[in-house]
């Protein structure tokens, strides 16, 4: 009684998580090929400073190209790969690819700019980030003002001086760092004035409900500039949005709007339109 009561447990057990479990192996397992097998791509979303209308930076933008299921977004794959722990490969292939796409725009003579890229939460968090940046930027020989660091909130408010190293470390090297999807997380300003962190980039919540967050954007906007900071805004889809930035005085933004992010030949026929 008591063995065939053992096994129905575990029957039970076996049915409930075999279904996620078998998931997140398949999941791994194609995630691991997708890597091996050059299924990734980053596509770059162009940054714009209000003032000038010039490019002045882009965002990478993890795509995976899979060869059944087409293009799959990063919201699908990135919180598997944060869960196996495979965003640390994923994570240096990504920095590595867009550091070495942007040395490529430099040596193809177009206007230096900055690349974005995301960090994961692992990935921010390993003792060796600084060493891994630095060797990235050694190999591809971008300069490091020409690369940003993209973290959250979230990942800057824990563990204080863990993080205050990490990001002087960065800042050091000579990298910027800036916080994503600001005003989403938990920030806490006593943080936001100790850390040294170049940029705020405006969640697109804030500006797309705009009307009804006016006075979010803007105290935003005049924090970033008290606290000698840039400030990008996300999620730019009107003109009106972007006259409103504007009169703001917010620096840069980027959203569909202007582009949406494309893949890196596309990029260059922008930029080739701007120096002529
Ligand atoms: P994010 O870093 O906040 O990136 C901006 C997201 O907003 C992108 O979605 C972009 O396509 C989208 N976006 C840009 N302009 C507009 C607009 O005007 N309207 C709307 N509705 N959306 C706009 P995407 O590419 O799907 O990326 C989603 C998130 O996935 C990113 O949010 C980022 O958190 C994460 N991610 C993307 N690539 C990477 C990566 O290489 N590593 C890590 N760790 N995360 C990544
Ligand atoms: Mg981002
Ligand atoms: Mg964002
Ligand atoms: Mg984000």
């Amino acid at each position: 009684v008591i063995k065939e009561h053992y096994r129905n447990d575990y029957k039970m057990f076996e049915s409930s998580i075999s279904k996620d479990f078998k998931t997140i192996l398949t999941m791994e397992t194609e995630l691991r090929k997708a890597l091996k097998e050059g299924q990734f791509e980053l596509h770059y979303q162009p940054q714009k400073n209000i003032v000038t209308g010039k490019i002045v930076g882009v965002e990478a933008l993890l795509r995976w190209n899979h060869p059944k299921e087409g293009f799959i977004s990063p919201g699908t794959f990135i919180p598997l790969a944060e869960k196996t722990g495979l965003i640390l490969e994923i994570g240096d292939w990504v920095m590595y690819e867009a550091c070495r796409q942007n040395k490529q725009w430099q040596d193809e003579g177009f206007d230096p700019i900055i690349v974005g890229v995301n960090l994961s939460a692992k990935q921010f968090h390993q003792s060796d980030l600084v060493e891994r940046v630095a060797s990235i930027l050694n190999k591809t020989g971008l300069h490091p003002t020409h690369l940003e660091l993209e973290i959250t909130e979230s990942m800057a408010m824990s563990n204080e001086e863990d993080i205050i190293q990490t990001l002087e470390g960065l800042r050091d090297l000579g990298v910027y760092v800036s916080i994503d999807d600001f005003g989403t997380g938990y920030s806490s300003l006593k943080y936001l004035s100790r850390f040294p962190v170049n940029k705020l980039k405006i969640d697109k919540v804030f500006i797309q409900n705009r009307k009804q967050n006016e006075a979010i954007v803007k105290s935003i906007i005049h924090m970033s500039h008290s606290l000698d900071m840039k400030v990008i805004a996300e999620g730019v889809e009107t003109e009106e949005q972007l006259s409103f930035l504007k009169n703001e005085r917010c620096d840069e933004m980027q959203g569909f709007f202007y582009s949406k992010p494309l893949p890196p030949t596309h990029l260059n026929e922008m930029f080739q339109k701007q120096t002529v």
